[in-house]
């Protein structure tokens, strides 16, 4: 078993040397209770989506005050499932206890304990939820199960979470089905898994997934180091990954060396649900990731390159974000609020990496790439809500933007920003250092004198903005912190580009690029944000209209479905028809649009037809992009 070294709250938020680290391990390690025993049976959970928790907690006479998580790390918001939480019981004995709820923290227990008693019994019910929040909804189907532990426990409140120990099992719903997890020490002994004694963070660290219909995918299996895909699925024709796509998998874990040039896991897994019942997630974990995608994730050559973004985002994480932690996330505790003002460097790089990698690996093309970005910086440039909340106050803003309607995102600005606009700052800081090096510095070299250090056992390490720029001087010295200050800080009229100092420039022409037409083939909509200034459905009911453009002046907005284009029935297809018409005719488009059951015509002035990004070579400048997206595995030759 290894304990995290050690963890930091907001107000010790101060890297702490190792040496000292050893002590404060020691010490709070000798003072620690005995372990609380958890089993989280999930027998039913595939017919009733219910879960029953049985612990038994050390306690003294008084008050024992209980806690449901509800920071959950990875989750950045205050997710905590609560209210699935249904039919708590305390007892010792045969003595019912009686209990409090907070009437200020709902999460928040306070049990009377009698004299005498030594240990109270928690028992409650976990009710799945077909529609909750973020992951929520991830529970059973009749093939899979997926254990986040934080859904199923209670704990001491105010308890430290690295020195807090469990003694943790699950009873699955069948002794055949198999699990994956990175928790050590497990003991199957029928349909029941017990593991070792770990403390709570490295239990909440470790989630669990079982299916009766499995196959394990092994990446990495050298120097005592593994790492393997663990994926589950509603049948057996869904886990058939060819040779060809296997090899490219195998690509990523020397692809995170390069990058990294050290490893803070020694066994990670890949914890993945290919389902078309059971919802996607992706939740980032030290030595593994909760990670969902469709039934054909790993069967379609298009899916798959999704998959292999999906893996390696969160398994970047291991190095940015889970090892490395801005100190205002690395809590000691569930209850204590995350600050999230650095989630562009946390979400945004890794948003970088989870793109790129792929591309290193073998799965997209560096045009699929370049896609992706003219089509990143295209979204952002079209959103108004820059243009007064700075990427900064997006991030800080992040707990209660990833529950906020994705409508009128364009004004609000959305969870999406610190990924997207942070996955261009990072590219441009990648086109600055090898600009400002003739190419003999980049990210990856920082990430390794930053993110990777050496190897080390699952621990944190958390840093503040100041230090994580002093690293960046120190790496390569330049103005940092007021590059930061201007472009994260400030409110920008336009997104980070780093396109024309890597050889590109941004255009727009009327044709779209495959990366486009897949987006809106998956989202069923249409897109026209770079033209008409909107985007909806495919029956045409509006999501968004951009403050400004055509259709805004026009009078649409949210709320509004347009079931007739220039006197035809509403298509996406039917739509793009017309603006292409109106581009020779020189017509306005003339919409019928239904509100609340009133219909009424529209008519868009609008005569330059579709209009989609693209990244074209800047003649005469090198294709340092080419350089960048360019395989870096040992052995790997650039194409
Ligand atoms: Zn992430």
């Amino acid at each position: 078993m290894t304990l995290p070294c050690f963890s930091v709250n907001r107000a010790r938020a101060v890297v702490v040397a190792s040496a000292i680290c050893t002590l404060l391990t020691v010490a709070t390690a000798n003072a620690a209770p005995a372990p609380i025993s958890l089993t989280v049976d999930a027998s039913e959970a595939p017919s009733t989506s219910i879960v029953h928790v049985r612990e038994t907690i050390p306690a003294t006479p008084g008050t024992l005050d209980l806690a449901y998580p509800r920071w959950v790390p990875g989750e950045h918001s205050p997710a905590g499932p609560v209210q699935n939480m249904a039919a708590p019981v305390f007892t010792s004995g045969n003595t019912t206890l009686a209990w409090t709820r907070d009437p200020l923290d709902v999460n928040e227990f306070h049990v009377t304990v009698p004299p005498g008693v030594s240990s109270v019994d928690a028992t409650f019910d976990y009710l799945g939820s077909k529609d909750g929040t973020y992951g929520e909804a991830r529970l059973a189907t009749a093939t899979i199960l997926a254990i986040n532990w934080n859904q199923f426990l209670l704990y001491p409140a105010h308890a430290d979470i690295g020195t807090t120990l469990f003694t943790p099992a699950i009873v699955l719903p069948g002794a055949d089905w198999f699990a994956g997890t990175a928790l050590p020490g497990p003991v199957k002994t029928g349909n029941t898994i017990a593991f070792g004694t770990t403390s709570l963070e490295r239990l909440v660290d470790s989630p669990l997934d079982a299916g009766s219909v499995n196959k394990q995918f092994m990446l990495l299996d050298k120097d005592g180091f593994t790492n393997e895909i663990d994926a589950f699925a509603d049948r057996p024709s869904q886990l058939e990954l060819d040779d060809k796509n296997l090899a490219k998998f195998k690509n990523i874990p020397p692809e995170m060396d390069a990058i990294y040039g050290a490893r803070h896991w020694t066994h990670y897994h890949f914890l993945l649900t290919v389902s078309d019942v059971m919802p996607g997630n992706g939740v980032e974990h030290t030595s593994s990731s909760d990670d969902g995608a469709g039934g054909d994730a790993l069967t379609d050559d298009k899916a798959i390159v999704g998959t292999a973004g999906l893996l390696s985002h969160e398994f970047n994480h291991s190095w940015d974000g889970k090892y490395r932690r801005p100190a205002d996330l690395a809590t000691t505790n569930f209850q204590v609020p995350e600050g999230t003002d650095l989630l562009w460097i946390y979400e945004g790089m890794t948003q970088f990496y989870g793109d790129l990698v792929p591309t290193r690996a073998g799965f997209g093309t560096p045009e699929r790439f370049r896609d992706d970005m003219a089509v990143v910086y295209a979204n952002l440039d079209h959103e108004p809500g820059r243009l007064v909340r700075s990427l900064s106050d997006d991030a800080a803003s992040a707990p209660f933007l990833y529950s906020a309607p994705r409508t009128l995102s364009s004004r609000r600005r959305s969870a999406g920003d610190f990924y997207s606009e942070g996955e261009l700052l990072w590219l441009d800081v990648d086109a600055q250092l090898m600009a400002m090096s003739k190419g003999t510095k980049s990210l990856d070299g920082f990430c390794k004198t930053f993110f990777g250090i050496a190897n080390t056992p699952p621990e944190v390490n958390p840093y503040t903005y100041d230090q994580f720029v002093a690293a960046l001087n120190r790496y390569a010295p330049y103005n940092w912190d007021a590059y930061f200050k201007f472009k994260v800080f400030s409110v920008t009229e336009h997104p980070p580009s780093p396109f024309e100092k890597l050889g590109w420039k941004l255009v727009y022409t009327d044709k779209q690029s495959d990366v486009e037409a897949m987006r809106s083939t998956r989202s069923h909509g249409f897109e026209a944000n770079f033209s008409l200034g909107t985007s909806g459905t495919a029956d045409g009911r509006l999501g968004d209209v951009i403050p400004g453009s055509p259709a805004a002046k026009a009078g649409l907005g949210l709320g509004d479905q347009i079931v007739a284009v220039d006197d035809r029935e509403f298509s996406a297809d039917e739509l793009l028809t017309e603006m292409k018409a109106d581009v020779k005719s020189g017509q306005p488009l003339r919409l019928i649009v239904k509100r609340a059951g009133i219909f009424r015509t529209v008519t868009v002035a609008y005569h330059d037809g579709p209009k989609y990004p693209h990244l074209v070579r800047i003649d005469g400048v090198p294709d340092t992009l080419a350089v960048i997206l360019a395989p870096h595995r040992a052995g790997a030759s650039a194409k």
